[in-house]
C-alpha cells in the first residue's frame, strides 16, 4: 500500500476506535474530571523523551490509548484502558507506574519506550451509589 493511503487508513481507524470508544460521561458516568500525567522516556542517553499531561473531561472520548512517541513504532502504544476501568470500579483516586511499549521496532531493542505515568480522578459529589 502507498504511504499516503496507508495513512488515511490509520486515520480511520483511529476516528472509528473514538467513536466505538465513546465519550467519558457516557462509559463513566461518576467521572467529574481526570487528569493524566505521563513522562515519555526512551532507549537512549538523555533518555527522558517528553512529558505530557491530559486533561479528561466528560465530554472527552473515553479512549485511553496513548500512542507511543517513538517514530515507526508499529502496533505499539500504553493502552491505559483497562487501568482506568479498573481504578473506577475500584473508586480509586490516584494511581501510579509505569508501562512498556510493546509495539515492534526495526533496529531497536524491546525496550525502546516506556512511560511513566500518575492518574488522578476526581469523582462527582451527588451520585453515592
Ligand atoms: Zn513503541
Amino acid at each position: 500500500m502507498a504511504p499516503k493511503q496507508d495513512y488515511i487508513k490509520k486515520m480511520e481507524l483511529r476516528k472509528q476506535r473514538k467513536i466505538d470508544a465513546g465519550v467519558v460521561s457516557e462509559r463513566f458516568p461518576r467521572i467529574s474530571n481526570m487528569i493524566i500525567h505521563m513522562t515519555y522516556f526512551h532507549d537512549a542517553e538523555n533518555s527522558v523523551l517528553m512529558e505530557r499531561t491530559v486533561n479528561i473531561f466528560p465530554t472527552s472520548t473515553a479512549d485511553f490509548n496513548m500512542e507511543c512517541m517513538i517514530r515507526g513504532c508499529d502496533n505499539g502504544g500504553f493502552n491505559l484502558n483497562p487501568l482506568i476501568s479498573t481504578l473506577i470500579k475500584q473508586n480509586k483516586k490516584l494511581a501510579k507506574g509505569s508501562m512498556k511499549c510493546k509495539g515492534k521496532l526495526e533496529n531497536h531493542s524491546s525496550t525502546h519506550a516506556n512511560i511513566s505515568y500518575e492518574i488522578n480522578i476526581k469523582y462527582n459529589k451527588q451520585s453515592s451509589i
